[in-house]
């Protein structure tokens, strides 16, 4: 049998009756039938996001969200689909779906509370919603569809609401009986479900992460990503002056980059998909798709660009918390104990550099006041000043060789000290494919823009990718 390929459609490319008729060209273009994953119509996550924030104090919230879901769904279902059976069939799975999500938010309403359980189950309706009018707009334009939610085919995490993990071999076992038909399958994106059949959702842009999973159940040809943009890019294009098109990532640098806030993947995607060496190929819906040439693949491969580099990018989302105190860096346990602490309660250290005297965790700017006060309370004598900051941003070199090369990291300094830019701190040779330098918010441009033209030559291409034995 034909190994299939497993599709992930974003919300970019769901927003107008045209951007669904270009979807449709593109599962049309596959020799075979893929499995779709799809995320919600765009803006609509925050949407409900939104109406959940002020449910309980703004008036009739819920009335007009459940009014507008209904009217979005209705006109893109009246617009595009044709034939009145197939039509009709599809307001009838959306009414479904909405009546069951009227009557939740009605009870969240009566108990004025939204447990975290109920949270993930709302928000999981985007998805779902999505899912249903895209297999009807399938079946009515000559596909052969079917719909099968998570929850029906056992996409398994580990019980962690609003962020979960996805147990990759459990769902294996469940997921490859369920999609052996000659038919396209559509699938929301964004949630699994629980031991305890509970949804969990799987973090911000999670489509990218259940769409990766799904092909290492199906044990997929590729996970091919379509978006409305060009791939990974040598850097923002609101931050550096000509970036370039990646036309080749391997898994840890695509990983990174998509870490290091790159907004391309979620970052977890490269995870269950390098485990049996499947390609992610990222193709822009706008270019001509029939020529099936992706803008970046990410695979195991690792090529060697002339400049070793292949992308600068920033991440805004991390603050440093310093703890300070003679010895703090020779004295046994300390940094255990505090990993302790925060692992207890679910707070992630996304890096830690330390010295003699001093410790410095990486945390999320939205938690770092929790991660310091339950540190305070830890009352470690030997930590004689402890602060946080977070006006800063965290800005990440890629490319493969890095260690290796001569001079790259003589140059990514002398370019910043050139602009008179402070780094309160920087790792250099943690992985072979990244450096990052933490420096001032506000001079988060100026460096990007500075790394960028110092890095790559002006007329700089990225076509020559000299692959090496890993
Ligand atoms: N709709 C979800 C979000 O915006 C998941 C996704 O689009 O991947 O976060
Ligand atoms: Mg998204």
């Amino acid at each position: 049998m034909n190994k299939k390929n497993v599709i992930k459609i974003g919300g970019s490319n769901l927003k107008s009756a045209k951007s669904i008729l270009q979807i449709v060209e593109v599962v049309k273009s596959y020799e075979h039938p893929p499995v779709v994953v799809v995320s919600a119509f765009f803006g609509l996550t925050n949407k409900i996001k939104k109406s959940l924030e002020t449910l309980f104090n703004e008036d009739d919230t819920l009335g007009s969200l459940y009014h507008f879901l209904y009217q979005l769904k209705s006109e893109i279902i009246l617009e595009i689909i044709e034939n009145p059976e197939i039509r009709n069939q599809t307001f009838a799975l959306v009414e479904d779906q909405l009546n069951k999500l009227r009557q939740y938010l009605q009870g969240i309403f009566y108990i004025r509370h939204i447990p975290e359980k109920a949270n993930d189950y709302i928000l999981s309706f985007g998805e779902k919603l999505s899912a249903i009018v895209l297999n009807g707009i399938f079946n009515d334009k000559g596909i052969a569809a079917e719909t099968k939610f998570p929850e029906q085919v056992g996409l398994l995490t580990d019980g962690v609401f609003g962020n979960a993990s996805i147990k990759l071999n459990l769902s294996k076992e469940n997921v490859e009986k369920c999609f052996l038909g000659n038919r396209v399958y559509v699938v929301p994106g964004f949630y699994g479900v629980s031991a305890k059949n509970e949804i969990n959702l799987l973090g911000h842009g999670g489509t990218d992460y259940s769409a990766a999973a799904f092909a290492y159940c199906l044990g997929a040809e590729n996970l091919d990503v379509w978006k409305d943009v060009d791939g990974f890019m040598s850097g923002n294009p609101k931050h550096v002056a000509q970036p370039k098109p990646i036309d080749h990532l391997n898994y840890d640098e695509a990983a990174e980059l998509a870490y290091f806030g790159a907004d391309i993947l979620h970052p977890r995607t490269v995870e269950p998909v390098r485990l049996k060496n499947i390609p992610i190929r990222l193709f822009n819906v706008f270019n001509d798709h029939a020529n099936d040439k992706p803008q970046t693949v990410i695979d195991n491969r690792t090529s060697i660009h002339p400049e070793i580099v292949k992308s600068v990018s920033v991440e805004n989302n991390t603050g440093i918390l310093s703890l300070r105190g003679p010895g703090v860096g020779y004295i046994p346990g300390i940094l255990s104990e505090i990993t302790k602490t925060l692992n207890i309660h679910g707070i992630n250290i996304n890096s830690v550099i330390t010295s003699q005297i001093a410790i410095n965790l990486l945390i999320d700017k939205h938690i770092i006041d929790k991660a310091f006060d339950l540190i305070k309370k830890l009352k470690l004598q030997v930590i004689t000043k402890a602060s946080i900051k977070k006006n800063v941003s965290l800005i990440a070199v890629v490319g493969s060789g890095m260690t290796e090369a001569y001079g790259v990291a003589a140059k990514i300094l002398s370019a910043i000290s050139e602009e008179g830019i402070n780094i309160h701190l920087s790792s250099i040779g943690a992985s072979d494919v990244v450096t990052y330098l933490i420096i001032d918010e506000k001079d988060t441009k100026k460096t990007l823009s500075k790394l960028h033209a110092t890095l790559f030559k002006k007329d700089f291409k990225h076509p020559v990718n000299l692959f090496v034995k890993n």
